[in-house]
């Protein structure tokens, strides 16, 4: 079988095991086809930082170089045993989309794909990690769980609707069920995730299966079942990634991950080269 993994981290992300070469030289080992590598973008030019530790979320902006040149040194020493493939996670936060610009645009011809993620939300006591388990003391700042769920499909929103963050793919599209806290009003919440798919067809953004959510309290990929039936109907392409934070974790429950789309009715995953969208059959 034909496989990619398309988000992986390192220790160039400070919270990640093992160095670039090991994640490439496991995805090797595990016959893979692709390796995407797709660090965490720096936090600390963003403002509101002051209270989360984002030392450990990302490289600092002064490492930025260095880890685009090992990135383009291993898809050169691996080429003829897998394709290596160079990307950012990236945060959206509103406004501030401006801030990474002008890093990103030293390395947009290095690029492969960006994930646009979200993993911060504005609240009226700031920029709030949500998905940092320390932080899960501060959800009861929230009126309920319907809150933090809505803030973030609406940022969501914001991301895709935004012309001036560029994304290819959409990352854990449902993250906020990361710890098992569901929300109180499913109906409504839904109703906002449908809304989101919707303007990520119009965009044409990729989704990822992200199989990190397996490992979590939630044992369920991001997205749910549901929501991959929804983004089938609506013919919104997607993507692997196994959110890899040990070079063990590559290509994690992708089999039973395949599967699970092939029997929604999806036949191609998607593969990126420079920006460009192909596809795979499955
Ligand atoms: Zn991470
Ligand atoms: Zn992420």
């Amino acid at each position: 079988m034909h496989l990619e993994d398309w988000h992986t981290h390192s220790s160039f992300c400070r919270h990640a095991t093992g160095n670039l070469e090991q994640y490439v030289t496991a995805a090797i080992n595990k016959k893979f086809n692709v390796i995407g590598l797709s660090a965490h973008f720096p936090y600390e030019i963003l403002d509101g930082i002051e209270n989360m530790p984002y030392q450990e979320y990302s490289m600092p902006i002064d490492e930025l170089d260095s880890y685009i040149f090992n990135a383009i040194n291993l898809r050169e020493k691996y080429k003829n045993q897998i394709s290596v493939k160079v990307a950012f996670e990236l945060d959206f936060v509103e406004k501030q989309v401006d801030k990474h610009r002008k890093y990103l645009e030293r390395y947009s011809d290095q690029l492969d794909y960006i994930i646009g993620s979200i993993h911060n939300l504005n609240t009226s006591f700031g920029l709030f990690a949500f998905d940092d388990f320390r932080f899960l003391k501060d959800y009861t700042k929230f009126e309920d769980t319907d809150e933090i769920y809505t803030n973030y499909f609406q940022t969501m929103q914001a991301m895709i609707s935004s012309d001036r963050f560029n994304f290819t793919t959409i990352g854990h599209f449902d993250l906020p069920k990361k710890f098992n806290i569901l929300p109180n009003n499913k109906e409504l919440i839904i109703e906002e995730e449908f809304k989101t798919l919707e303007m990520a067809k119009k965009r044409e953004v990729v989704i990822e299966i992200n199989t990190s959510g397996l490992r979590r309290p939630i044992k369920e990929q991001y997205p749910s079942k549901e929501i991959i039936k929804e983004m089938y109907n609506l013919g919104i392409d997607v993507i692997l990634g196994s959110d890899a934070h040990h070079p063990n974790e590559i290509g994690y429950e992708f089999k039973s991950s395949i599967r699970l789309l092939k029997n929604i009715g999806y036949k191609r995953l998607t593969h990126f080269d420079k920006m460009v969208k192909s596809y795979i059959k499955i």
